[in-house]
């Protein structure tokens, strides 16, 4: 059997068109984009014409647009930065990627004011709650599409309500970009992260958009790269080839959600035949290729290992809780019990996707889910099998 790969939430595969758009910067032009000589001067324009292109497609000013390493440094970058330009109080979504509920937690044993607002059944934190207790000097920090639901939360709403007490807004993007549309002047949004690995860009780099005026000190000082908002040099490779991948899929981002969309249905349809499961993903609001389950009696972990047997990849809940026993955060704070927690496999689709996985994941995650069912003496014994 053909590999199928449905782990699209953990990376994307770099896109053709990105991996040219590279290449030069990776090989003959490899001059540093400070530098002053025809090479480096080259380089530059190819980093601000990125940023150009960036700032056009995400609905944003090209002097807002910076690059990072990834979503973790923008993520920490934002709340770190809001803190030492005076940010007193993070409030943040009990569900949000590791690297801001870490930060989060370090700047609450600083002295900041901290709290986690926990979201709705299916994932969705509302405005009211979000800005319940926000104020002048505080920062909300809530995500736009959750990686392990792919739950997509109300951003402007809560934008406007957080504003509407005087604090500011930052939105973890990182899943979000490149496969559902968004314009960040119209979000309201004051402080964002991208990471290029999702949307088939590289590895290792990645966007903080911060708005015209937020309070906001960089993380990284030294040089004077990013207009001194980002000290260190450039990765003029991965800045363009994230540039290019956005390009790319954000351009039929609309007939690659109804495809996906299509496969999913198909998944979830066969997945609701198995007994004892349960649907943690919602399908309202959700990311097109997006779809988490628990299988009862047994574990997540178990299911992803013997999937991959059958060349099929697909994530025990989130990749950076990978080798963790813990039950996710996120499925903890929609209300799972610890058992169906643990019993949670996400599968998510991608450009690499196609209908035929759909019939190949549905048939290999029954038949695991049979054989591990069947090592279990409870198991067995419900089904009077002893
Ligand atoms: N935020 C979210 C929602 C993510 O899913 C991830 C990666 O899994 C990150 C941030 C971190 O991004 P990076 O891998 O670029 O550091």
């Amino acid at each position: 059997m053909d590999y199928i790969y449905a782990d699209h939430a953990a990376t994307t595969p770099l896109l053709d068109q990105a991996r040219s758009a590279m290449e030069p910067w990776l090989g003959e032009n490899f001059a540093n984009a400070s530098s002053l000589y025809k090479s480096g001067s080259l380089a530059r324009k190819a980093v601000e014409s990125a940023r150009r292109k960036i700032a056009n497609i995400l609905g944003a000013d090209y002097e807002e647009i910076f690059f990072t390493s990834g979503g973790t440094e923008s993520n920490v970058s934002a709340l770190r930065g809001a803190s030492d330009a005076g940010t007193q109080t993070f409030i943040c979504s009990a569900i949000e990627h590791h690297s801001v509920l870490e930060t989060v937690k370090r700047l609450g044993s600083l002295g900041m004011h901290t709290e986690f607002v926990y979201p709705e059944q299916d994932g969705t934190v509302t405005p009211e709650a979000a800005a319940r207790n926000a104020a002048k000097d505080s920062l909300v920090s809530v995500m736009l599409a959750n990686n392990e639901i792919g739950t997509i939360e109300p951003i402007k709403e809560i934008a406007d309500a957080v504003h509407e007490k005087d604090g500011i807004v930052h939105c973890d993007c990182v899943q979000a970009a490149g496969h559902i549309p968004l314009s960040l002047h119209k979000s309201g949004v004051d402080l964002a992260s991208f990471s290029a690995h999702k949307f088939g860009g590289p590895k290792g780099a990645g966007i903080l958009y911060v708005k015209r005026g937020t309070p906001y000190l960089p993380l990284f000082t030294g040089g004077a790269q990013e207009w001194h908002m980002r000290a260190g040099t450039e990765n003029v490779a991965g800045i363009v080839g994230m540039a290019e991948a956005l390009e790319v899929s954000c351009a039929d981002i609309e007939s690659e959600r109804v495809r996906l969309e299509k496969i999913r249905a198909e998944i979830l349809s066969g997945i609701s035949k198995i007994p004892y499961v349960r649907i943690n993903s919602c399908a309202a609001q959700c990311l097109p290729g997006f779809i988490n389950v628990s299988f009862s009696f047994i574990e997540g972990e178990n299911i992803a290992t013997v999937m991959n047997g059958k060349n099929i990849a697909v994530s025990p809940g989130s990749a950076c809780a990978a080798g963790s026993h813990d039950p996710s955060h996120v499925l903890t704070a929609l209300g799972l019990d610890r058992s169906t927690a643990i019993g949670a496999v996400r599968i998510s689709l991608g450009r690499t996707s196609s209908q035929s996985d759909a019939p190949a994941i549905v048939a290999a995650l029954s038949e695991t889910v049979d054989f591990l069912r069947y090592l279990v003496p409870k198991w067995r014994e419900m089904m009077g099998n002893k």
